[in-house]
């Protein structure tokens, strides 16, 4: 097996990307896939909604894209969430002004992975509110692109941006580059605004507009101060709900099966801290 490389991307901060991120690596592992999550972002917030004390870990991210540890090397296993995980801290902060001493600064990514590909069924990669070389790095990466949006006003503009950024990708660096979808997240549906942004994403993106809908859910909110995320915080919450239905209708539209639950032998590095 090799895996399917989607990064969670929206230049815009708060719109729900780590949410995302870390709700659906925990929701595809319930559907029973192999999942490794990638923290790209140094606030580290997906890190510890998976339940890793980000100040705590060995090797991080920005180890492996420096070239100082393998992927294997800087992998942990998120045991509340039933996946793999390459956790970030604060030190990711000087990734941006390092990876500039490298010729090969927006492949670093894509090379360090190289290995563990085979071990995964999915490798989802948390991006930071940016269109940096770091989120470079992650759309050279990647097979494909998860666009996590509120549907606000500005919303639509913002997402252009995100869009031509990753057409000149797929020009230049990785021509296989897909966008697999919008999801809307933290939805109102009493609020006329929200119902009329949604109405408009379905007009400009049709099909690229997934079907599920997450809704503003105060368990999604609280579950990352007690390292967890929403689906496994409160399985019965609509949030919970609602990334569950978004994970299987992601299986669906790539083709593939879910499976049993497998039980997972954690990563190796997992004893290290
Ligand atoms: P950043 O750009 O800073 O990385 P982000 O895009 O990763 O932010 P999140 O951290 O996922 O966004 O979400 C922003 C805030 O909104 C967080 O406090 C999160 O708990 C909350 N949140 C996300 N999704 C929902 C939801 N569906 N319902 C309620 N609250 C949510
Ligand atoms: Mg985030």
């Amino acid at each position: 097996m090799t895996a399917s490389v989607f990064c969670i991307a929206n230049q815009k901060g708060g719109v729900g990307k780590t949410t995302t991120a870390v709700n659906l690596a925990a929701a595809l592992a319930v559907h029973g896939q192999k999942v490794l999550l990638i923290d790209l972002d140094a606030q580290g917030n997906a890190t510890m909604g998976s339940g890793i004390e980000k100040s705590q870990c060995v090797n991080t991210v920005y180890e492996m894209m420096i070239g100082r540890a393998t992927a294997e090397e800087s992998t942990v296993a998120s045991e509340n969430g039933g996946y793999d995980l390459i956790p970030a801290n604060r030190d990711f902060a000087a990734a941006e002004i390092d990876l500039m001493n490298f010729q090969d600064r927006d492949t670093r990514l894509k090379d360090a992975l190289g290995a563990v590909m085979e071990k995964y069924d999915f490798v989802l990669i948390d991006c930071p509110p940016s269109l940096s070389m770091v989120t470079v790095n992650a759309l050279v990466a990647a097979h494909g692109v998860i666009i996590p949006m509120q549907c606000e006003y500005f919303a639509l503009e913002g997402i252009s941006d995100l869009i031509n950024t990753i057409k000149r990708i797929r020009f230049n660096k990785n021509p296989d580059l897909t966008i697999i979808g919008l999801l809307r997240v933290m939805y109102d549906p009493r609020q006329t605004l929200q119902r009329q942004v949604s109405e408009q994403l379905k007009e400009n993106f049709a099909d690229r507009v997934f079907d599920t809908i997450v809704p503003r859910n105060v368990r999604l909110a609280e579950a990352p101060s007690y390292g967890e995320p929403g689906i496994v915080y409160d399985g019965s919450s609509r949030g919970a709900k609602a990334y569950r239905d978004f994970a299987a209708e992601l299986l669906k539209r790539l083709g593939r099966k879910v499976k049993a639950k497998s039980r997972r032998a954690p990563a190796k590095s997992a004893t290290k801290r």
